[in-house]
């Protein structure tokens, strides 16, 4: 396993439960909470940094931020040494 460190900022109080973000996220880092109607982020090292989720987001309420050093990890073999 890979230890990264992706960050994705949440601002629940912007978020009006549109969906957008849990349909447009093609791997499985959102999740939906339907008592809550918010996203949970839920394998945020799994994020493949898309920005899908921030840009159809019309309320500012994710902010992607990439831990692109981890990346060069997961494009090498320095993980199997
Ligand atoms: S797209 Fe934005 S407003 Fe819609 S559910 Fe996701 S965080 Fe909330
Ligand atoms: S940036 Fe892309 S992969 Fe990461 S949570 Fe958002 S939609 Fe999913």
């Amino acid at each position: 396993m890979i230890n990264t460190a992706h960050r994705i900022e949440f601002f629940p109080e912007k978020c009006v439960g549109c969906q957008l973000c849990y349909k447009a996220c093609f791997v499985d880092v959102i999740r939906w909470d339907p008592e809550a109607k918010k996203p949970i982020f839920k394998y945020v090292s799994d994020c493949e940094h898309c920005f899908c989720c921030q840009a159809v987001c019309k309320k500012e309420a994710i902010r992607v931020i990439p831990d692109y050093s981890s990346e060069h990890l997961l494009q090498s073999f320095e993980r199997y040494a």
